[in-house]
């Protein structure tokens, strides 16, 4: 089997669970992926620490990144910058890891059109009124953020179509297996497997002509 990591965008609206998700995920599997870590001018939240959920930076040092091109992609997002930077992306997919980029869906888009074997993959929650909740239940931005995301989530919905994946963030356990299994049968598309392929078919040849 080809030992190359996948490359995998998972975006979805904010307090859809993305964060939560992507947590749970590594803890079962942490051999297998990767997940990368964005660059943001936004300011840390309460228990955000910089390196761990992101590398915090200002508008100066982003723009920096920008000019060297070391950022795949960057964009937009709310008032504030937010990027992934390119060396880890590059290291881990080399060493097999699935590399997790979660980013919204400008930068998804970008990724897929600079890297098209990209899977994408969109966290929805069960209904509109969970993510208001969950937004609120978080309580960690105030009223008129929630209502700029929610007026945002009403925008990225319209870009839902263009990802290959919906996951359904109903049940944490059951999502995240769920998730697991569709990137391990990602694995198995055969457009991913052209070397076992080529292999297989020259063996059976050797094979077929030997008593
Ligand atoms: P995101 O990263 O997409 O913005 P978070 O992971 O921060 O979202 O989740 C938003 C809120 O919803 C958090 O308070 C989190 O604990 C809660 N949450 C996440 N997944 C679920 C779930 N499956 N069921 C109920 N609450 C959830
Ligand atoms: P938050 O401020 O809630 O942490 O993130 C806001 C949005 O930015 C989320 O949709 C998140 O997925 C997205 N985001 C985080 N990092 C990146 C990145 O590197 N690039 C892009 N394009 N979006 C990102």
């Amino acid at each position: 089997m080809e030992n190359k990591g996948i490359l995998i965008v998972v975006s979805g609206f904010s307090g859809s669970g993305k964060g939560t998700l992507m947590k749970e995920l590594l803890g079962r599997y942490p051999d297998t992926y990767a997940l990368s870590i964005s660059a943001t001018t936004r300011a840390p939240r309460e228990g955000e620490k910089d390196g761990r959920e992101y590398f915090f930076v200002s508008r100066e040092e982003f723009e920096k990144m920008i000019a060297k091109d070391e950022l795949i992609e960057y964009a937009r997002y709310v008032e504030n910058y937010y990027g992934t930077p390119r060396r880890y992306v590059e290291e881990k997919l080399k060493q097999g890891k699935d590399v997790i980029l979660e980013i919204e869906i400008q930068g998804a888009l970008k990724v897929k059109k600079a890297f098209p074997d990209t899977l994408l993959l969109f966290v929805t929650p069960p209904s509109a009124s969970e993510l208001k909740s969950r937004l609120v239940g978080r309580g960690t931005e105030t009223m008129e953020v929630i209502r700029s995301r929610m007026n945002r989530a009403c925008e990225e919905a319209q870009g839902m179509e263009n990802y290959d994946y919906l996951i359904v963030n109903d049940d944490l356990n059951a999502c995240v297996e769920e998730m697991h299994s569709i990137i391990r049968g990602e694995h198995r598309r055969i457009s991913r497997n052209t070397v076992f392929m080529e292999e297989i078919k020259e063996d059976l040849i050797r094979l077929k002509g030997e008593d």
